[in-house]
C-alpha cells in the first residue's frame, strides 16, 4: 500500500498546481541527477515574434516573403507559425489558400501554392546550400531564422525571438543547490540559438534534435546509471516526457499530448514548482523511511 505520507504529499501538491500522477514518481524524483530542458514554449514563453524579414531573391520585398511564408503558416499550430501569421497580419498582407499541407515535425512546413511547392522552416531544408552571411548575425542574437523556400530556391530568412521565461535562473540555481549534477537543454534549433539560451544560464545544450533524438539522449544518460527528469510542453516532446524516469510538462500553456506523456505536470506556468516538487519528493521520502 502507498504510505500515507506520499498520499499526503500528492493531495498537498494538487492544492499547489502540481498534478503528480502516482507516488512512486516521487520515490524517483527524490534521486534525481539529471535534468534535460526543452526549449521552445519550456524554458522560453513560447511566444516568439517576428524580427526580421529579409528577402534573398533580388525580385521579391520583404512583404512578399512575409505572405508567402504566412500562407504557406496558415494551418499549423506551432508557435512560430503563429508568429509569423501576427507578422503578416500586423502588415495587413492578405494570405492565399494553401493546398496538400504538410507538417514535418522539428523541421517546419511544406505546401502547394499555385502548383509550386513552398517550405517554410529550419536550416534542414536547405538542401546543400551554404547559410547566407546575415543568418550567422541573427543566430548570435538568439534568434530563430526560418528559411522561406521556394521550388527548392531560398527566397528569404526570418528572424523570431521569444523571451525566457522569468523565474527560470533562479529555478535552476535551486535545482542546482539540491543536488542535480547536470542540466541540459535539448533544442530543435540551431547551435548558435541554443548556446545563446543555454550559456547565460551556465547550462549544457545540444542543438538541430529530432524528436526521435530527444529520446536517444534521455536513454543514453538512462544507460549511464543517472535518474533522468525530462521538462517539455509540445507535442514532440511527449516520447521524451515518456521515456524519462520523470517527465514533467509544463502545463497550463503545453500541448494536451505532453500533459498525457509526463508523470508530472505543472498546472500553473510558474518555474518555481520545479524545485518546489523536487523538496516535496525529498522531503516525503525521508517521512517514508
Ligand atoms: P524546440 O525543441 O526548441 O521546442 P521544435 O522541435 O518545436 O523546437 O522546433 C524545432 C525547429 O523546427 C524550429 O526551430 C524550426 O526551425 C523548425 N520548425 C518546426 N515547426 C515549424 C513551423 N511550423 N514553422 C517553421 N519552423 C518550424
Ligand atoms: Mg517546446
Amino acid at each position: 500500500a502507498t504510505p500515507v505520507a506520499v498520499i499526503a504529499s500528492i493531495g498537498a501538491s494538487a492544492r499547489r498546481g502540481l498534478l503528480i500522477k502516482g507516488g512512486r514518481y516521487l520515490e524517483v524524483l527524490a534521486k534525481a541527477t539529471v535534468v534535460v530542458l526543452d526549449k521552445t514554449g519550456t524554458l522560453t514563453l513560447g511566444r516568439p515574434v517576428i524580427t526580421d524579414v529579409i528577402p534573398l531573391d533580388a525580385d521579391l520585398g520583404a512583404d512578399e516573403v512575409l505572405r508567402l511564408a504566412a500562407t504557406a503558416e496558415r494551418y499549423s499550430e506551432h508557435p512560430l507559425a503563429e508568429a509569423v501569421r501576427g507578422a503578416a497580419a500586423r502588415r495587413e498582407l492578405q494570405l492565399a489558400e494553401p493546398q496538400d499541407f504538410e507538417a514535418i515535425p522539428g523541421i517546419g512546413v511544406r505546401v502547394r501554392l499555385d502548383g509550386e511547392s513552398v517550405a517554410v522552416g529550419g536550416r534542414r531544408l536547405l538542401a546543400g546550400e551554404g547559410l547566407p552571411p546575415i543568418a550567422a548575425e541573427l543566430e548570435a542574437q538568439g534568434k530563430t531564422l526560418l528559411f522561406v523556400i521556394r521550388n527548392g530556391q531560398p527566397l528569404g530568412v526570418l528572424a523570431a525571438m521569444d523571451t525566457l521565461r522569468p523565474d527560470v535562473p533562479e529555478a535552476l540555481a535551486e535545482l542546482r543547490r539540491l543536488g542535480v549534477k547536470h542540466l541540459e537543454l535539448l533544442t530543435g534549433d540551431n547551435e548558435r540559438t541554443a548556446a545563446a539560451i543555454a550559456a547565460p544560464l551556465g547550462i549544457h545544450w545540444r542543438a538541430n534534435l529530432l524528436p526521435e533524438d530527444k529520446i536517444a539522449v534521455v536513454k543514453e544518460y538512462q544507460r549511464r546509471g543517472h535518474v533522468v527528469v525530462m521538462i517539455g510542453d509540445g507535442v514532440n516532446d511527449a516520447p521524451a516526457l515518456a521515456q524519462a524516469d520523470v517527465g514533467i510538462a509544463m502545463g497550463a500553456a503545453g500541448s494536451p499530448l505532453a500533459i498525457e506523456a509526463a508523470h508530472i505536470a505543472l498546472l500553473r506556468d510558474d518555474w518555481k514548482l520545479v524545485p518546489e516538487v523536487l523538496r516535496i519528493a525529498r522531503r516525503t521520502m525521508n517521512t517514508v523511511k
